[in-house]
């Protein structure tokens, strides 16, 4: 299973994946962890971006495709992969259709998890007072929801113009939604 995990910030996609992982037996690839360890680690990356994420905005082109093509390196995705996080616009969409490609790695879906932006709010809240995000504060997360709007919204199209977008409703308990994206994904002919 090769698959892209798409859907607003505070959607529930890490923690959808994160169950997924388990289900599949397969990594979970989150470029927005990767990007707060190397800031944990103050590694030079980490320093480069800390204050990009911190206000919300998108990490360079560049230094995503830099970060996706180290971590793709490693042997442990080869029996498949959920990417959670890329692609965050249609450049990035395209790099990851190229750098899939010459690993003959190609994605087989991408499952875009919908969710309205009242709940958004309200799962972002709770998540700020559980994990303490930086940039899980309202302001910043407003621009987050506009970044998200205006360049990653449009991705979706991108997988749907060549057949490969499945769409689930993201609302309601955490248990249902994966056995809705398990079903989406049953009931996708090009799955099987
Ligand atoms: P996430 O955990 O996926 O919500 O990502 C947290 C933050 O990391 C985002 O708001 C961006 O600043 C940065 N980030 C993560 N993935 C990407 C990406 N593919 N392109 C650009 N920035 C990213």
């Amino acid at each position: 299973m090769r698959i892209v995990l798409l859907g607003p910030p505070g959607g529930g996609k890490g923690t959808q994946a994160a169950i997924l992982k388990q289900h599949w037996q397969i990594p979970h690839v989150s470029t927005g962890e990767l990007l707060r360890a190397a800031c944990r680690d103050k590694t030079p990356l980490g320093q480069k971006v800390q204050a990009v994420m911190d206000a919300g905005e998108l990490v360079s082109d560049d230094l995503m495709l830099d970060l996706l093509e180290q971590r793709f390196a490693d042997d442990d995705v080869d029996n498949g992969f959920i990417l959670d996080g890329y692609p965050r616009n249609l450049a990035q969409a395209d790099a990851l259709d190229k750098l899939l490609s010459r690993i003959g790695q190609p994605l087989d879906a991408a499952l875009l998890i919908e969710v309205d932006e009242q709940n958004i709010l309200d799962r972002i809240e709770q998540r700020a007072r559980e994990e303490g995000r930086s940039d899980d504060t309202a302001e910043v997360v407003r621009n987050r929801l506009q970044v998200y709007a205006e360049h990653t919204a449009p991705v979706a199209d991108h997988y749907a113009a060549d057949g490969r977008l499945i769409r689930v409703l993201g609302e309601g308990e955490i248990d249902t939604i994966t056995q809705r994206i398990l079903a989406a994904i049953r009931a996708a002919d090009w799955m099987q």
